[in-house]
C-alpha cells in the first residue's frame, strides 16, 4: 500500500504534470547495489535507476567514501568562483574521455542546462538561432531545449524562441521509413535532411542536436552509421553536430563509450548528466575550446560543478573505468536482449526489441499489428512492480518498456529480471 496521506499532499503541492508512476506510487526509502525498498519494505530490483540516476547502482563504498570525505571538510560548497580541485580533475579526465581534440567541459546541474549552454554555444558561434533536431526527440524542458523536443507527450510548451526544423532520424518502427532497410533508412534520412536545409532554413544553420539513442522516445534506436552519413552533409554546411549523451553516455550501450561513437563520428559538443552523478546533480558540456570560448561575457553556474557533486562523479567514473562496466553492460545487455526476443515471440503483444548495452526497449503493440498498446505497457509494468522489478516506460505513446539497469547487474540479476518480465508479459498478453 501506497502511504496515502503523502500521496495525497503531494498532489495538493506539487505540479499535476509532474508525472509519478504506478496506480500506488511508490516512495524509496532505502537502497542497496541494484534493490530498493519502499517505505512498506518491498523490495525491488531496479531496471531504470540506470540511467535515471544511478549509472552503476546504488551505496557504493567508493562514491560514498568520495563525498563523505568532501563533506568532512565542511565545504559542501562555497562558490564556483573559487577554484575546486575535484572539478579540475574531473574535467580533465571527462575532456581526454570524449575525443573531442582540445576539448572544454562546462559543468551544470542538469542534462536541461547542458542543452541549453549547448544550445547558447552553438548559436552564439555560429551567430544563427536555426538548429536541427530528431523527430521523437527529448532535450529538455526549458525555453530553448523544449523547441528542440520533438515528441509532443513532452512538449509543454510551443513558443520556445529557437528556430528548429525537425528531420527524420530517431524512430522509424512506425511512420514513412517502417519497411526500409537500414542502408535505405540512412540514404532516406539523408535525403530528408538535404531537402529540409535547402527548403525549410536559410541556409545558415547553427547546429544538429541529437541523441544516438532516443531514451525518452522509446530508446529508438537508429542504424550505426546515420550521424556519419548526416556528418558529411553538416560539415559541408558548416553546422555543428551536438550529441546528447545524457542517456548514452559512459559506457551504457556496451559497444563505445559515448552512443554517437557507434556512427563512427567525433561531435562537435556532446552533453551529458543523470547516471555520471550516480544519484548527485550534475550535467555537463564538452566541446572543442574555440566553440566553448566564443561565448562573450562572464559565466557562472552558482552549483554547476560543486565540490560534492564532483567529487561523487569522480568516483563514479573511475569505478566505472576501473571495473570494465562497459564490458558488463555489452555482456548483459546481450544476454538480456536476446533473451527478450525470445520471449517476445511468444507473445503478440510484443511488437520490438531494440536498443544497445543497458538500454533496451520493447514497444508493445495491439496483437496482429503494429498500433501502439499503452495500456499493455501499464499492465507489465504494474505486473513487474508486484513481482519485484523496476522497469521504465517511454515512446510516443506510452507504449514501450524501457530496461535500463545499473551497470554493476550481476548475471543472476538480469535472469531473475527474465524470469518476472516473461511472467508479466504473459500475464498481459493473456489479459489484453
Ligand atoms: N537529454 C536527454 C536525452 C534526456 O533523456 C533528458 C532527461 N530525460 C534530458 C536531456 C534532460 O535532463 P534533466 O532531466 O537532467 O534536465
Amino acid at each position: 500500500m501506497t502511504d496515502a496521506d503523502l500521496l495525497a499532499r503531494h498532489r495538493a503541492v506539487l505540479p499535476g504534470w509532474l508525472a509519478l508512476y504506478y496506480a500506488e506510487p511508490i516512495e524509496i526509502v532505502h537502497a542497496k547495489g541494484r534493490h530498493v525498498t519502499d517505505s512498506e519494505g518491498n523490495t525491488y530490483l531496479d531496471f531504470f535507476a540506470g540511467i535515471l540516476t544511478n549509472a552503476i547502482g546504488y551505496d557504493i563504498d567508493e562514491i560514498s567514501d568520495a563525498v563523505r570525505a568532501q563533506l568532512d571538510t565542511g565545504v559542501l560548497h562555497t562558490s564556483t568562483l573559487y577554484l575546486i580541485r575535484k572539478q579540475v580533475e574531473l574535467a580533465e579526465q571527462i575532456a581526454e574521455l570524449s575525443g573531442i581534440p582540445g576539448a572544454k567541459v562546462f559543468f551544470t546541474n542538469s542534462g536541461t542546462e547542458a542543452n541549453e549552454t549547448a544550445l547558447m554555444v552553438a548559436t552564439q558561434y555560429r551567430r544563427s538561432n536555426q538548429i536541427l533536431a530528431l523527430r521523437n526527440s527529448y532535450h529538455g524542458r526549458a525555453f530553448g531545449t523544449v523547441g528542440v523536443t520533438g515528441n509532443r507527450g513532452w512538449s509543454a510548451s510551443s513558443l520556445s524562441p529557437v528556430k528548429v526544423s525537425f528531420v527524420h532520424g530517431g524512430y522509424r518502427y512506425r511512420g514513412p521509413f517502417a519497411s526500409y532497410s537500414d542502408a535505405d533508412y540512412v540514404a532516406a534520412c539523408v535525403d530528408d535532411l538535404t531537402d529540409v536545409l535547402a527548403t525549410a532554413t536559410s541556409g545558415d544553420v547553427a547546429a544538429m542536436i541529437a541523441e544516438p539513442i532516443q531514451g525518452v522516445g522509446g530508446f529508438a534506436t537508429p542504424p550505426d552509421g546515420l550521424f556519419g552519413a548526416f556528418k558529411e552533409v553538416l560539415e559541408a554546411n558548416g553546422i555543428l553536430l551536438i550529441s546528447d549523451e545524457v542517456q548514452t553516455g559512459w559506457g551504457r550501450t556496451g559497444d563505445h563509450f559515448w552512443g554517437i561513437q557507434a556512427h563512427g563520428v567525433t561531435p562537435d559538443i556532446m552533453t551529458f548528466a543523470k547516471g555520471i552523478g550516480n544519484g548527485l546533480a550534475i550535467g555537463g558540456v564538452i566541446a572543442r575550446a574555440d566553440i566553448m570560448d566564443c561565448l562573450p561575457a562572464n559565466s557562472i553556474s552558482t552549483f554547476g560543478g560543486n565540490p560534492i557533486s564532483t567529487a561523487g562523479a569522480k568516483a563514479t567514473l573511475d569505478y566505472l573505468l576501473d571495473n570494465d562496466l562497459q564490458g558488463n553492460a555489452a555482456k548483459l545487455g546481450e544476454h538480456l536482449s536476446s533473451g527478450l526476443r525470445d520471449i517476445g515471440s511468444g507473445y503478440g503483444i510484443v511488437g520490438d526489441v531494440r536498443g544497445k548495452g543497458l538500454m533496451i526497449g520493447v514497444e508493445l503493440v495491439e496483437k496482429g499489428g503494429t498500433a501502439p498498446n499503452p495500456a499493455a505497457a501499464t499492465a507489465v509494468l504494474e505486473g513487474t512492480k508486484a513481482r519485484g522489478l523496476l522497469v521504465g516506460k517511454g515512446g510516443l505513446h506510452n507504449n514501450v518498456l524501457r530496461l535500463a539497469p545499473p551497470m554493476t547487474l550481476t548475471d543472476g540479476e538480469a535472469d531473475e529480471a527474465l524470469g518476472i518480465l516473461h511472467e508479466a508479459i504473459a500475464s498481459a498478453d493473456a489479459a489484453d
